[in-house]
């Protein structure tokens, strides 16, 4: 390996502190840098990986943060189990184009002095927002105080969290941010499941059984495809497909695509949405609905 290639494919500089963070920010805005922000909870997988491809590509620094953010868990959900892998998820950024990993400990960005969040209405109310409330108030928080520490030019997402892309273009727009906001396609296995940090948390069985969500939403496509017009045949037929599973169903829906109200009528710009549960573990997906 030659000495370039060992540099390229050395892990990228961790930082966990924010003095050091803005340090290092400032010195590439004044070297005239595009800073590329990509957000992750960690537990890296191929889904992660392509927010940060895309952002090295378009940015001149690229920055991932990885923070298991307690604020947009609900008190009977994960956060105590959810994966907390840094080492691997340092080894999985080598080479990818990550040039700083900043990774908090939680009191670094909840001091027990913290009083201040974000409430959002529109697109943070129905479907996530329903099923977890309080969850939109944590990501819009945590993804502000990136956007303040960070400022960057960029910032990547996944349209796998279709609905919190939503609402992190709205707050950008609401709070006047300088901030690009991309919407990256969905990575998935081989045979369709999303790439999810908690995958990981699958039986062999519910793994199996997870499969009929994305399989949910290729029907769609297909029924949409050979012409059905009508939303709800299409939907009881994915709620069919996926109570054979069987999974548990927090919600099916096609929806308008800029607002994610439900849809009648596939006269517009539509999206299918589902949300269920395998066993313990809940997982979402989406596709376009052409
Ligand atoms: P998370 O670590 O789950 O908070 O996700 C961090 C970012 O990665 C979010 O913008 C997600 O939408 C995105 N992401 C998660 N899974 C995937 C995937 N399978 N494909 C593309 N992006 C993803």
């Amino acid at each position: 390996m030659t000495t370039a290639e060992k540099v390229t494919q050395s892990p990228p500089e961790l930082l966990t502190d924010v003095d050091s963070l803005r340090r290092r920010v400032a010195q590439a805005r004044r070297a005239g840098l595009t800073v590329g922000l990509v957000p992750t909870m960690g537990a890296l997988h191929a889904g992660h990986v392509s927010l940060v491809e895309a952002a090295a590509r378009e940015c001149r620094l690229t920055i991932v943060t990885i923070f298991v953010n307690p604020t947009q868990f609900g008190p009977n959900e994960d956060f105590g189990r959810y994966p907390r892998t840094l080492e691997a998820d340092l080894a999985a950024l080598a080479g990818r184009g990550a040039d700083l990993v900043f990774a908090p400990a939680t009191e670094v960005m909840y001091p027990p002095s913290h009083v201040t969040y974000v409430e959002m209405g529109g697109p943070a109310l129905g479907l996530e927002g329903a099923c977890r409330p309080g969850h939109f108030r944590g990501v819009a928080t945590i993804v502000l105080k990136l956007f303040n520490l960070v400022q960057p030019d960029r910032a990547y997402f996944g349209r796998k969290d279709y609905q919190q892309s939503l609402v992190v273009k709205r707050l950008v727009r609401d709070f006047d941010l300088p901030i690009h906001v991309e919407v990256c396609p969905t990575m998935r296995e081989s045979d369709g499941l999303a790439m999810s940090s908690r995958n990981r948390y699958l039986s062999a069985v519910e793994r199996e059984r997870a499969l009929a969500i994305s399989r949910s939403l290729s029907l769609a496509r297909r029924l949409a495809g050979e012409g059905t017009r009508e939303v709800a045949p299409i939907v009881d037929q994915m709620r069919r497909m996926l109570e054979r599973a069987p999974v548990e169903i927090d919600y099916v829906t096609l929806a308008d695509r800029e607002t994610l109200e439900p849809l009648v009528r596939l006269d517009r710009p539509a999206l299918a949405l589902v949300a269920a549960r395998v066993g313990a573990t809940r997982l979402i997906d989406n596709d376009w609905i052409d």
